[in-house]
């Protein structure tokens, strides 16, 4: 690709690179001179790196000493939009901007020359004989008029085997020729029409494209009850945008979403979008990175990182179940992908649709306060109507020890399946029990290097750590006593749960669904594709389940503990509490039979169990507002955790006692600093955590004043300190 030489050959550009330097360091020009935000290779020490020209060279040490670049690399410049972004978002979470280039540089062979492959486009030759698996190749071949396609892909779209595209070549009828290896997508034909949409789901569509046609930044809330048809209404957004010419983002909040999604957009478009994703093979994420830099992508679906994505003319992001915590990165640098859509989006002028069911309460304040728009659905497609929602009173149940299922939702699961439909049961705990215990001495087993108990796992047959992964077989006797035979397993995790289930349903099929059981994505797609086929019918979940699946056949959710989400401290205990039940409640009766959800609790006249029952959403989030108000925390005041970490637990204490007595540049934007006191999980992977907590007004310059307090600290030996700005996780 030829680039427009803004610096010519020898000229000093500063270029930013991918390694761990908090600046950007100088270089000559390359031969043939470089554009601004062109990728290069430039030597650094010994070896050579990627890196992006910034601006012009710093200068300010031996000029003659500074090297030249090695070469521009054969792709498109990064444009000033992303250039832009990266920039800001880097000050927005204090992370250095070569952390940011890493994110916007997650696809290999980047400095690879393009390299060739075999495609197959329609020859002259008339085959001599025309079978159907033939006639189907050739007609793919002929509606994508003019456009070549890999075997596999040619193979797969015309359902036959590759031997028979090979059979084709042989007769001259398809032409195979080397091209290089980035192709192209095919084509989203945006003309094809939708779903016929219901008067709402049409209004809300017109709304979004509306918005589309400004040409300019927004954002909009579409909120909607499970089944209400979200999706439907911003794929017209989609279609909007494509057919303006600019390109769109999709973000699921969970892989193996992205399957059913992928199969919707290509029956609504003709054509399949690209899948951006960990599971995505190197040569995919190579093609589509440059494609989009080239324009020959239109439609990305992925996880949060395809917001780091080069997109040429970004015009949308959806921002699918926006509520949803994983959106959240929560190491490495941590940004919430929601917030930086919004960032990006305003950069790039482009529209931001925030779809949910449950909302989070920081978009629920931005539509209540006017920054964002707000189209509401409020009632299911078709047929389906919301389920009911009760109560089962703990409290008023006769349960034996190590039983979790209570005989009134035996009884209701119990008709269910008599009626051939499907139960869930749904608790927040993988594995088989949270704690395993010694009856002789008393003894828990714990994580050798974490401040945390070792979780049974009996599909796996070990004992595994939440926190830090590492895992062990089940001990026979206790590691502190020595007693054999007495550990015992306290609590229901799924497992435990899912064996219950089976005892009392001794007929009926059970599947658990939970994401350690599955070794890859594509297993865990399998068990989901089997469940909604039927081939279950009971289903024990974690909140894997609560993330947006279509059962059919499911018609009974029952929560096995719906207190558990309020026990903790954390400020957004009741709002994930509610959002988790009613999300999970929303699993029940997607179809046309109608649908049924039972809370276990102790106790029903909680507030916020009573509003999950109620179902006055708006009650609910005007209640939990009002309270972070009074309380001036998130989204009416800003947070900042402090993270400290080390070997030396005296150390980390005394930087952190060091960071609160000279809290001055906090002080002077008004913040307040909590601390330092030890993490919720006190030590991870053998590392001392220790925490502080900086509040201030919602209109603080927070970035600015935090950078400043922590500059003049100097981390020694192991020390570790991790800003995360905007926490959603306090452990
Ligand atoms: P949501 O994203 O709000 O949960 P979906 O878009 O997944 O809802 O819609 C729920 C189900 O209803 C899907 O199976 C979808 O195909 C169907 N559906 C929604 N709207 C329509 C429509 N206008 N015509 C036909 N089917 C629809
Ligand atoms: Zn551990």
């Amino acid at each position: 690709m030829t680039q427009q030489a803004e610096f010519r050959e020898g000229d000093l550009v500063g270029v930013l690179t991918t390694q761990p330097l908090d600046r950007l360091l100088d270089y000559r020009a390359p031969e043939g001179g470089c554009a601004i935000g062109a990728f290069v290779e430039v030597p650094l020490g010994p070896r050579k790196v990627l890196g992006v020209v910034w601006g012009p060279g710093t200068g300010g040490y031996d000029i003659a000493k500074v090297r030249q670049a090695i070469r521009v690399l054969d792709t498109a410049p990064m444009q000033d939009e992303m250039r832009s972004f990266l920039a800001r978002a880097a000050d927005y979470t204090l992370t250095p901007l070569t952390a940011m280039l890493r994110l916007a540089t997650r696809a290999p062979g980047l400095g690879d020359p393009p390299s060739m492959r075999k495609v197959y486009r329609l020859g002259d030759a008339v085959p001599d004989r025309l079978t159907d698996a033939r006639a189907r190749v050739l007609a793919v071949l002929r509606d994508y008029h003019g456009l070549s396609f890999t075997l596999g892909e040619l193979a797969e779209m015309a359902g036959v085997t590759p031997s028979v595209v090979k059979g084709l070549v042989a007769q001259g009828a398809i032409r195979e020729e080397d091209s290089p290896r980035d192709l192209p997508f095919p084509p989203l034909d945006h003309r094809r029409p939708g779903k016929p949409l219901t008067s709402d789901q049409a209004a809300a569509a017109e709304a979004l494209r509306a918005a589309l046609r400004t040409g300019g930044y927004g954002t909009t809330l579409l909120k909607g009850v499970t089944g209400s048809g979200k999706t439907e209404v911003y794929l017209e957004a989609v279609a909007e945008c494509v057919a303006q010419g600019r390109q769109a983002l999709v973000l699921l909040p969970e892989i193996a979403l992205t399957a059913g999604f992928l199969t919707r957009v290509e029956a609504r478009f003709g054509a399949k979008a690209a899948e951006w994703h960990s599971g995505v093979t190197l040569t995919e994420r190579r093609r589509i990175w440059r494609m989009l830099g080239e324009g020959g992508a239109e439609l990305v679906v992925g996880a949060r990182s395809a917001l780091f994505l080069p997109f040429r003319d970004l015009g949308l992001i959806v921002v699918d179940e926006e509520h949803d915590t994983s959106y959240k990165q929560e190491d490495g640098v941590l940004y919430n992908a929601r917030d930086m859509a919004v960032l990006r989006a305003a950069i790039a002028g482009a529209q931001v649709v925030l779809a949910s069911a449950t909302p989070a309460l920081e978009t629920w304040a931005n539509a209540e306060a006017g920054k964002y728009a707000r189209l509401d659905l409020t009632a299911r497609f078709g047929d389906a109507v919301l389920p009911r929602m009760g109560a089962i009173d703990m409290r008023a149940e006769a349960l034996t020890a190590g039983r979790w299922i209570s005989p009134t939702l035996i009884g209701a699961v119990g008709a269910r399946l008599a009626a051939g439909e499907q139960a869930l049961l749904f608790l927040n705990r993988r594995g088989y029990a949270p704690v395993t215990i010694c009856r002789a001495c008393g003894h828990q087993l714990g994580c050798h290097h974490c401040d945390a108990r070792m979780v049974e796992h009996r599909f796996l047959k070990r004992l595994v750590c939440h926190q830090c992964g590492e895992t062990e077989p089940v001990p026979t006797t206790c590691p502190a006593c020595g007693v054999e035979g007495k550990l015992s397993a306290v609590g229901p995790g799924v497992e435990r749960l899912a064996e219950e289930a089976a005892e009392v349903f001794p007929g009926a099929r059970v599947a658990v669904l939970s994401s350690d059981l599955f070794g890859s994505a594509r297993a865990l797609k399998a068990q989901i594709e089997a469940i909604a086929a039927g081939e279950a019918d009971i289903i024990v979940g974690t909140q894997l389940v609560a993330k947006g699946h279509n059962f059919p056949l499911l018609t009974l959710v029952g929560v096995i503990d719906a207190d558990l989400g309020l026990q903790g401290s954390d400020l957004r205990a009741a709002e994930r509490t509610f959002q988790l039940m009613r999300q999970v409640a929303g699993r029940a009766g997607r179809a046309d039979r109608p649908g049924e959800a039972l809370l276990q609790t102790h106790q029903p006249e909680h507030p916020v169990i009573r509003a999950i029952l109620g179902g006055d959403e708006e009650a609910f989030w005007r209640a939990e507002a009002e309270e972070r108000r009074q309380a001036g925390v998130p989204p009416y005041g800003r947070m900042a955790g402090i993270i400290l970490s080390g070997t030396d637990v005296a150390q980390v204490f005394d930087l952190g006692n060091a960071l609160a007595r000279q809290a001055g540049p906090l002080a002077r934007i008004g913040a307040q600093v909590f601390g330092p006191a030890p993490a919720a999980i006190a030590r991870i992977r053998g590392r001392h955590r220790v925490r502080l907590l900086v509040k201030a007004d919602k209109g603080a310059a927070l970035q600015d004043a935090i950078a400043r307090w922590i500059a003049p600290h100097r981390l020694k030996g192991d020390l570790r300190l991790v800003v995360d700005i905007d926490p959603q996780s306090f452990y």
